[in-house]
């Protein structure tokens, strides 16, 4: 058994070909299969090397390793040349000299008869060279019959071979088509298991057709359908992040990602999360649901947090330290980064908003949320502040007990919830309302920022009462 992802290297890895490229994975690790990685740039134009960089890394990053490849088709022109020709010899391919003007007469004709535009065949048989025109090769599709096709996905699904015209598999400068080297592709690499997105429903037939002429065993196809924004429409930058790599920017787990995308259009009962292993044992290609399916970021939210929490801390430690990174923190600077991602990783959705809600543990604030500061540091405040600033001072052991013990007191001695003073004193050294508890803030911000931080909140209400 093999499978494989064939992207055209047109852009970045779209989310929607990342869950194809995961599905086929899928399938050939749970048989024992092998997945190939075939790039398919024969469109020279616009295919770039950054493209397939950008693919290569997206792969990477989910963890999809490819058994065989990467392949480029731009290697393989012989081998398209070899096979047309071929097709030319058994007589199953001819060229054709019809222009364009000719065609596109042709095809409105076609049009005011209300007839589907397609080629009238007009070169199948005996055609004469003409001067100046450089013919294409058209495949000679068989005009009877029927093409059906039991794909795993949409079902049996009956294509009337009247309904195809005569294919062109190579153009006039002699480069060949999509069609063409996909078929010469699959066969050549074996590939039993074609698992692609059901655009490529319409090749099909054709591409059947073909695998026929060429006597080469058919695979078996199972075409997934696409992904739609919330609004019904497929799913494209206007929805927010398709690029796969945008994703990692945005602090998402490659996991997390992945077991979203499967369960995009195939479940297994009501279970949201799996792991590795379940998806592999319980992916079948055959459950996934033949209808489109819709993005919800929102629960991808949702399951990117599950993994957040249930992660090893080390392992979210080392995605931590990367997006601190961007905001020019250097985690080595700060308390033990585990410490940090203990008391964050129930607290974030994202790897990004836990860097962002870590931030203050590294470095100074510059201004206090208004509402938490308008609620928190009032003049009745300043007591309890006063009070924690001079026990915390006075404080040698940092420890979290330590620190805990010494609210307590302090909320004690005035005869205040704890929470009167360690609300006040949360907004002072955090410059916000929301942190992890807070003797574990404190521990992780130090004695003498700590310190630093109290006297600005002090002053800050000290500004308050002169102002009235
Ligand atoms: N290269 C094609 C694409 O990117 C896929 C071809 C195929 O899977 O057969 O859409």
């Amino acid at each position: 058994m093999r499978t494989r992802f064939a992207p055209s290297p047109t852009g970045y890895l779209h989310i929607g070909g990342a869950r194809t490229a995961f599905y086929s994975w899928l399938h050939a690790r749970k048989h024992g299969g092998r997945f190939v990685l075939r790039i398919e740039d024969t469109d020279r134009e616009r295919s770039t090397e950054a493209s397939v960089n950008a693919i290569l890394e997206g792969m990477t990053w989910l963890g999809l390793e490819y058994d065989e490849g990467p392949f480029f088709q731009t290697d393989r022109f012989d081998r398209y040349a070899e096979v047309i020709q071929q097709l030319l010899d058994k007589g199953l391919a001819y060229r054709c000299y019809c222009t364009r003007e000719e065609l596109d007469d042709l095809r409105e004709q076609q049009m005011a008869r209300k007839e589907k535009p397609r080629y009238n065949g007009k070169c199948r048989v005996g055609a004469q060279a003409r001067e100046g025109v450089e013919p294409v090769i058209r495949f000679k599709n068989p005009t009877e019959g029927a093409v059906v096709i039991d794909d795993l996905v949409k079902g049996r699904v009956v294509i009337q071979n009247s309904e195809l015209d005569d294919l062109i598999i190579a153009r006039s400068d002699g480069t060949p088509t999509y069609n063409l080297t996909v078929v010469v592709d699959d066969w050549d690499m074996g590939v039993t298991h074609v698992i692609r997105g059901d655009d490529h429903l319409n090749n099909t037939p054709r591409q059947i057709n073909l695998l026929r002429a060429m006597e080469a065993e058919l695979p078996i196809y199972a075409h997934v359908p696409m992904i739609l924004g919330e609004d019904g429409k497929r799913l494209s930058k206007r929805h927010g992040a398709v690029s796969v790599m945008q994703y990692r920017e945005d602090g998402f787990l490659p996991e997390a990602l992945l077991n979203y995308l499967v369960r995009l259009g195939w479940s297994h009962g009501d279970q949201e999360v799996f792991s590795m292993d379940e998806m592999i044992e319980l992916f079948d290609i055959k459950d996934v649901n033949g209808a489109a399916s819709i993005f919800n970021q929102e629960k991808l939210l949702w399951l990117n947090q599950q993994y957040i929490i249930n992660a090893e801390p080390e392992y979210i430690a080392h995605h931590l330290g990367i997006h601190l990174g961007k905001l020019g923190i250097d985690p080595s600077e700060g308390p033990d980064i585990l410490l940090v991602v203990k008391a964050q990783q129930e607290r974030a959705k994202t790897l990004v908003e836990m860097a962002q809600i870590s931030e203050f543990i590294y470095r100074d604030f510059d201004e206090f949320d208004p509402q938490a500061a308008k609620k928190h540091l009032r003049p009745v405040a300043q007591e309890p502040l006063e009070k924690m600033k001079a026990a915390l001072a006075a404080l040698e052991d940092w420890s979290i007990e330590a620190l805990h013990q010494t609210v307590q007191q302090v909320s004690e001695a005035l005869e205040l919830k704890m929470g009167k003073v360690a609300q006040p004193l949360r907004v002072a050294v955090v410059g916000r309302a929301a942190s992890p508890g807070i003797d574990e803030t404190l521990a992780l911000i130090g004695k003498e920022a700590t310190l630093r931080r109290i006297d600005k909140a002090l002053g800050f209400i000290l500004q308050r009462v002169q102002a009235g």
